[in-house]
């Protein structure tokens, strides 16, 4: 009998499986994130051993390298890597794993695993790595350690045909608020080609720092880079640490990224913000502002700055040059000019602002900033590249073939999309990683929120509001990383997981959502998570803890917790929760001399932190 059944037909089997560890076959559920299309699981399994070959329908370097991710895992984790050999070569009835050509649609694949051989089909190399990666999550979790793990290679039996929802599955970074070396850039990467994530934001230039290599102005890395110092806490403090602040990608970096990034089928998309955000640029060359201030400094606050570009010759001359290099480094159709927060107090102030908007016969200084992103998208599109902005390039006028990123909400988005022009949903809050994912009082600082793993998860970013014919020009999703405060590598993978694992499932997966079949595939995927050492929040194992106002006197308490299959307990006596205190069933009332205090149990064990919480009026 073959055991058929679809994943999200099964929700109790899988919970029940959810505390199972790897490595046998009947703990191996099909668990994979982004889930894909169609699953099929069916009887029985595959063992990949030191036997195993990897057999090449199309032997050419990049499916070879393809075969090489694989065995850079295997090395770590099983102690061997697997001959890959033209399959030509094979005789018949070999065990193996087969990659082979059959024509289907970019980035689709077609898994089928049977006990005698694992065949990836696909169309082109981007099918066939994304084959490979629903592979590796197919073995157990361990094939992600770094160290050898001894455990069963085996992968269960099944039929996986998949292909994604959009086309465009982005994670954008702030390198100029915090700067991240190439290394972690590079680990960056690997964690968005393992969730099928396949354009990466960079984005490159900030008020705060700017951090690209340009050879025809070297001041803007030599000079650009710098900040003096940096605020301590949120812009409010008004303390700063005294300490210089500075880093840069070189253009020999930037091409080994850029190489490195497209053998895992991510584009890069750079970012060089314009006519705001320009400060650090503007302080190397003053001459690109309007000139109303004595001296110019690149920020060492957070925030919006009305030093921004001048919309004299010069700028054009200065940004139409940036973007020759830009283009030369980055092979991407797509380049991002930015767009947003362009304060206009300068361009009123400005003689020569002012000349401009009279001579083209503008209305005011919202269709000078329209004026400008058209000007620099008919430079743009003359090189055969095409731009892509924040919300705000729609002001005065959206330029005739820009795309729209929608983070003010979904209302510029809609508006594009209506308008025809195609749309990367990325909505504040929703989907901005630099919001809290848990409790804000138990949390590092953070830009607000909190954006709850279910809140992120839940979000559809195709508007109803949107015709069908409207609906195709939203072109996918991407998830904001703003580095305010996130200064380390690990703080960014700690706001930036396990959330990003929710935008990548949004922008692969088909429409239908299943919270509680996501947090269980979720659960195994931390084993991969913890294999590859990233950092991730843990708030999924708490109870997240919610007052609402009622009177003066009380507050309606509710709670929730992540982990599939676990219960809430708690005390409003302060005492530490057991097992054996109060189970949370429905909300209820506390009064001011109450503390919430909740554990999350399952089969009798606590699997998370206590969470607090008191009333304060
Ligand atoms: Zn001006």
């Amino acid at each position: 009998m073959k055991l058929r059944f679809l994943l999200f037909s099964v929700p109790a089997l899988i919970i029940a499986s959810c505390a199972v560890p790897s490595g046998d076959v009947e703990a191996n559920f099909i668990r994979v994130i982004p889930q894909p299309q169609h699953v099929r699981q069916d009887e029985g399994s595959f063992t990949l051993d030191k036997g195993t070959v990897v057999f090449l329908q199309e032997a050419d370097s990049q499916y070879v390298r393809i075969a090489g991710f694989l065995n850079e895992k295997l090395s770590k984790a099983a102690g061997f890597t697997l001959p890959v050999r033209e399959e030509k070569s094979a005789e018949e009835g070999r065990k193996g794993i087969y990659f082979r050509n059959a024509g289907l649609p970019d980035e689709a694949y077609h898994l089928n695993v049977t006990p005698s051989g694992i065949v990836i089909e696909y169309g082109t190399g981007a099918g066939a790595f994304y084959g490979l990666q629903t592979l590796l999550q197919l073995l157990p979790a361990e094939v992600f350690s770094q160290e050898k793990e001894s455990v069963k290679w085996v992968v269960p039996c099944c039929d996986i045909e998949d292909a994604p929802r959009f086309k465009y599955r982005g994670m954008h970074l702030d390198v100029c608020l915090h700067f991240f070396d190439v290394d972690f850039i590079k680990r960056y990467i690997d964690l968005m080609a393992l969730h099928k994530v396949n354009r990466f934001h960079w984005h490159l230039t900030e008020d705060q720092g700017w951090r690209l290599e340009i050879k025809r102005y070297p001041l803007l890395t030599e000079k650009g880079q710098w900040r003096k110092e940096t605020v301590i806490g949120s812009l409010k403090s008004g303390i700063y640490d005294g300490k210089p602040y500075g880093g840069y990608y070189s253009q020999e970096e930037v091409r080994d990224i850029v190489r490195y990034a497209a053998d895992r089928f991510v584009t890069i998309i750079p970012e060089i913000e314009m006519p705001g955000h320009a400060l650090a640029a503007i302080a190397c060359y003053p001459e690109l502002s309007c000139g109303l201030e004595e001296t110019y400094e690149t920020a060492t606050r957070w925030g919006i700055f009305r030093q921004v570009y001048c919309t004299k010759e010069e700028t054009f001359t200065f940004l139409e040059n940036v973007m020759d290099e830009v283009f030369e480094l980055f092979p991407s159709k797509l380049v991002h000019i930015g767009g947003d927060e362009c304060p206009k107090t300068s361009w009123k102030a400005c003689e020569h602002c002012q000349g401009v908007i009279k001579k083209f016969g503008l209305k005011d200084e919202f269709e000078l900033q329209s004026w400008f992103i058209q000007r620099m998208e008919r430079y743009i599109n003359s090189k055969g590249r095409e731009i892509i902005g924040w919300d705000e390039i729609l002001q005065g006028g959206l330029a005739p073939n820009a795309k729209v990123m929608s983070w003010l909400g979904e209302e510029g988005g809609i508006k594009a999309a209506q308008q025809h022009h195609e749309v990367v949903m990325t909505p504040y809050p929703k989907y901005y990683l630099d919001y809290w994912q848990a409790d804000p009082d138990s949390e590092p600082l953070a830009m607000g929120g909190p954006t709850l793993l279910k809140t992120m998860y839940d979000y559809d970013p195709v508007p109803e509001v949107l015709t069908p014919e409207e609906q195709a020009y939203i072109i996918g999703v991407e998830g904001c990383v703003w580095t305010e405060y996130m200064p380390s590598p690990a703080r960014v993978e700690y706001m930036a997981y396990p959330r990003m694992c929710a935008i990548a499932e949004t922008g692969w997966s088909k429409t239908e959502k299943d919270w509680e079949d996501f947090t269980c595939r979720l659960e195994h995927h931390f084993k991969r998570l913890d294999g590859l050492g990233v950092g991730y929040c843990k708030a999924f194992f708490d109870p997240y803890i919610e007052f609402h106002d009622d009177t003066p006197y009380n507050k309606v308490v509710t709670m929730s917790v992540d982990a599939p299959g676990a219960e809430i307990h708690y005390t409003l006596d302060g005492s530490d929760p057991t097992e054996q205190s109060e189970r949370y069933e429905l909300p209820f009332v506390i009064n001011r001399s109450q503390k919430v205090r909740a554990v999350a149990i399952r089969n009798g064990n606590r699997i998370g932190n206590i969470k607090e919480k008191i009333f304060r009026p």
